[in-house]
């Protein structure tokens, strides 16, 4: 079969780098993908362990061993992680797997596609004045895609989050990625990421809330206390992130006869932290299985089955997660407190950031065990 992917990014790419393997003949199209990607390029332990890619091909990353998790009443716990997370410079990432799907056989278009028509199990792909034939289109174009806005609908307001920040010059926290959480209600976070040779610092927070210029004062605000350098050299993004509802993750379907999103097209972020690199990767995987099983329509199930359950339950808990807490704290603050002063929240903290137990075992277990977190809680608090 021949398959157009709009989008040649992390799933984009590694779609096409599966299918050739798989024997099918790939169209990658993608008008900006040498550019740096607005990202943490936080990679979790999850994706390392469980995509096949990312562990045999080595490219250079930091390693972080710390979460320093930041309050705005000036708390904060330091959370050693057991289980490493690496930081990637997304140009590196994302060049070395379109690399791979080219050496593979995929042919590259830098261009942009605008429109796709569909006639007698056929797509058409209109790219820059020119047209391409194809049996199976895959939109991989991320937060904005037109493929979504084709064979679905575009993305409401109320399932984006705004994320704005910098690249900065050096690396201030060798170890360390800083999330730095906000006032009750703000459903989002400030971050900093250690890169190999800089620093990605940023915001993010959900859209119908955001506002640009708001955003941009707290990122340098933040940038003063927390990574201090010449700001002369900064260079400033942009980006939206999918956080869907419960009621719009339900909803939606990813494929259809002829045609599949995957990765960010998808709405597959997590609605609490952000994250989609995993998920980019692993719907990319979880597609090209069903394809090759010759069911695409398998797909719809396979990620409900495979991921869903997580990204529902971020959905679910995001606002409760952000917002005021009985005596006018969050719930992330009483997080925080409690990370840093039990080490049974802390091991089940990591467990959750290592994907090695899911929203719903991770609530379960804290319930589970408050008894030892309570006494621990308290004993921290009385030395
Ligand atoms: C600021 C920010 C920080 C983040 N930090 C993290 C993090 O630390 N860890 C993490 O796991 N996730 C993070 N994410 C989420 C992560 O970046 C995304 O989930 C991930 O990049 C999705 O990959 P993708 O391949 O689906 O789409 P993308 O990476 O968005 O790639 C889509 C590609 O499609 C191309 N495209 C779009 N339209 C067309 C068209 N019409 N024709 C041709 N090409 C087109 C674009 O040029 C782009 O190259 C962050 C996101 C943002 C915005």
């Amino acid at each position: 079969m021949r398959f157009g992917i709009i989008g040649s990014r992390l799933a984009g790419a590694y779609l096409g780098l599966l299918l050739r393997q798989a024997g099918h003949e790939v169209l990658l199209f993608d008008n900006s993908a040498g550019r740096e990607k607005p990202c943490g390029g936080g990679v979790t332990p999850k994706a390392l362990r469980t995509i096949p890619w990312l562990a045999d091909r080595r490219l250079p990353h930091t390693v972080v061993d710390t979460l320093r998790l930041l309050t705005r009443r000036g708390e904060g716990a330091d959370m050693r992680l057991v289980n490493p997370i690496h930081v990637f410079s997304r140009s590196t990432l994302d060049a070395a797997l379109r690399e791979d799907a080219i050496a593979a056989g995929a042919r590259f278009f830098p261009l942009r596609a605008s429109r796709f028509t569909a006639e007698n199990r056929k797509w058409t792909i209109f790219a820059e004045g020119s047209a391409f034939e194809v049996d199976f289109i895959a939109g991989a174009d991320g937060a904005t895609s037109s493929v979504r806005a084709a064979v679905a609908s575009r993305y409401a307001v109320s399932d984006l989050s705004l994320a704005l920040g910098y690249y900065l010059p050096g690396i201030h926290h060798q170890n360390s990625v800083i999330a730095a959480f906000q006032e009750p209600g703000f459903q989002g976070y400030l971050w900093s990421f250690p890169r190999v040779d800089h620093s990605s610092v940023g915001i993010m927070r959900w859209l119908p809330h955001a506002e640009a210029t708001d955003l941009r004062e707290r990122v340098a605000r933040f940038i003063d206390s927390h990574v201090p350098g010449p700001s002369s050299a900064k260079t400033f993004y942009a980006a939206t992130i999918p956080s869907l509802s419960v009621a719009s993750l339900r909803a939606q379907r990813v494929c259809g006869p002829g045609w599949a999103l995957l990765g960010d097209a998808a709405g597959f972020a997590d609605a609490i932290t952000g994250e989609g690199i995993f998920y980019a990767l692993r719907s990319a995987e979880l597609l090209a299985q069903a394809i090759k099983a010759g069911r695409p329509a398998d797909y719809e199930q396979a990620w409900r089955r495979d991921f869903g359950r997580d990204l529902l339950r971020a959905a679910s808990l995001r606002e409760r997660f952000y917002g005021s807490g009985r005596r006018g704290g969050s719930a992330v603050e009483r997080a925080v407190r409690l990370t840093g002063r039990s080490r049974t929240v802390a091991q089940l903290a990591n467990a959750l950031i290592s994907g090695d137990v899911s929203y719903d075992r991770f609530l379960t277990m804290l319930l589970v065990k408050s008894p030892w977190i309570f006494r621990e809680y308290l004993q921290r608090s009385d030395s």
